[in-house]
C-alpha cells in the first residue's frame, strides 16, 4: 500500500494530573493507520487505551506529541474546530451499548437521530434503514430497545455510530461485556461495514483473539505500541467469491513482531526477560541474522542451560538463542 496514512501518531504523550499525581497513561505512542484499515488494539487494563482512542477522536487533546487523522492536525485545531472534527468524522461506540441510544425510541429512530440533530433529516429514514440493514437487524428495525439482546442492541448503536457518514469507527471494548457467540457477530458486523463503507475502523480490546477478526492487531504496553500482529491469509481462501467470511480461514498465519519506536527503543516481553535474568542492563551481540540480548555479565550458555532443562547449548551454536528469543521472527501458527 502506497497510500498515505490515514492516521499517523508521532511520540504521543498523555499525563494526567490529579491533585499533585502525574499518571503517564501514553508515554511517547508511535502509530500509523492506513486508510480504510480494520485494526485492533490489545492491552491489559490501565495501559492507555481508552486514551488513545480519545484523543483519536477528538474527545481529548494529548499532552506532547504529534497527532494526524485525515491530514488534520488535531494539535492545532482550535476547540470548536476539535468539536467540528468528532461530530463529522468520527463514529464512537463503546462498552455499553446504551451510552449511545435513547431507550424509549425504536432501533430505526435510533438510527436517525443523530442525523436529526445534525440537521440531515432528509434521507434519514433510508439511510437508518439501509445502515441497520447493513448490522443485520432489518427485520427488527422496528423494534423498541428493550426487545433487542445485548449483542443486538450493540449493533444498534454500531449503526448509530455510523449515522452522519464518519471516516473513522472507533469501538472501545465492544465486546467487553457479551458471550464470544455474540462477539463473534459483533466483530463481522464490523467487518462488513469495514468492506462495504470503507470506513477505517479502529477496534480496541482485551482479548487478543481479536487477530482473527482484523488484518492487523497492535500491543499497548505501558502507553507505548509494543508489538504487532498482522494476519496473513491463506492464499487458497483468498479471493473465493461470497466466501467472505473473514472466521472461517484456518491457515490464518499470524506474525508478531515488536515495534521499535521512532529513537529506536523497544519493549521485550516481561516473560522473555524473566527467562533469562535479564534486568537493569544486557549485552547486544551482533549476529548474522539479527542482534541478540544477552544478560549483562552473566554466561549466557548458562542461563539457557539453567532455563531450558535438559538441553545443552554449545556455546557455537549460541546463534540457535534467537529460535528462543525471537526477537522480529516470531512465527505462530494458529
Ligand atoms: P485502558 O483503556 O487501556 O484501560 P486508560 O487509557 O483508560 O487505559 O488509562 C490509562 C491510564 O491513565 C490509567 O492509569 C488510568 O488510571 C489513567 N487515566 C485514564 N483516564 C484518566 C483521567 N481522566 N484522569 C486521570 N487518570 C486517568
Ligand atoms: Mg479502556
Amino acid at each position: 500500500m502506497s497510500t498515505e496514512p490515514f492516521i499517523i501518531c508521532d511520540n504521543l504523550v498523555k499525563i494526567y494530573k490529579i491533585a499533585n499525581l502525574e499518571v503517564f497513561a501514553l508515554q511517547g505512542l508511535d502509530l500509523v493507520v492506513a486508510p480504510g484499515e480494520l485494526m485492533g488494539i490489545v492491552g491489559a487494563s490501565g495501559s492507555g487505551k481508552s486514551t488513545l482512542m480519545n484523543i483519536l477522536g477528538g474527545l481529548d487533546r494529548p499532552s506532547a506529541g504529534r497527532v494526524w487523522v485525515d491530514n488534520n492536525d488535531l494539535l492545532k485545531m482550535s476547540d470548536a474546530a476539535l468539536n467540528r472534527y468528532r461530530r463529522s468524522k468520527v463514529g464512537f461506540v463503546w462498552q455499553q451499548a446504551t451510552r449511545n441510544l435513547i431507550p424509549y425510541l425504536s432501533a430505526v429512530e435510533n438510527v436517525q437521530l443523530p442525523m436529526t440533530l445534525a440537521g440531515n433529516s432528509r434521507g434519514a429514514k433510508k439511510r437508518a434503514t439501509d445502515l441497520l440493514e447493513m448490522v443485520g437487524l432489518g427485520p427488527r428495525s422496528h423494534h423498541g430497545l428493550s426487545q433487542l439482546s445485548g449483542g443486538e442492541q450493540q449493533r444498534v448503536a454500531i449503526a448509530v455510530s455510523l449515522a452522519n457518514s464518519p471516516i473513522l469507527l472507533l469501538a472501545d471494548e465492544p465486546t467487553g461485556e457479551v458471550d464470544s457467540q455474540t462477539a463473534l457477530a459483533i466483530y463481522q458486523t464490523l467487518q462488513t461495514l469495514n468492506r462495504e463503507l470503507g470506513v477505517t475502523i479502529l477496534i480496541v480490546s482485551h482479548d487478543t483473539g481479536i487477530a482473527r477478526h482484523v488484518q492487523r492487531v497492535v500491543a499497548i504496553r505501558d502507553g507505548k505500541l509494543a508489538s504487532e500482529t498482522v494476519r496473513q491469509t491463506g492464499q487458497s481462501n483468498n479471493g473465493a467469491e461470497g466466501a467472505h467470511d473473514e472466521d472461517t480461514h484456518v491457515e490464518d498465519v499470524f506474525e508478531e513482531m515488536v515495534v521499535l519506536d521512532s529513537a529506536g527503543r523497544l519493549q521485550i516481553p516481561k516473560d522473555y526477560l524473566a527467562r533469562f535474568n535479564i534486568q537493569g542492563r544486557a549485552k547486544l551481540e551482533m549476529t548474522e541474522d539479527g542482534i541478540l540480548i544477552v544478560p549483562a555479565g552473566g554466561q549466557t550458555e548458562e542461563v539457557i542451560r539453567e532455563t531450558r532443562a535438559g538441553e545443552l547449548i554449545p556455546t557455537a551454536k549460541r546463534r540457535n538463542v534467537r529460535d528462543m528469543l525471537r526477537l522480529g521472527r516470531g512465527k505462530k501458527t494458529s
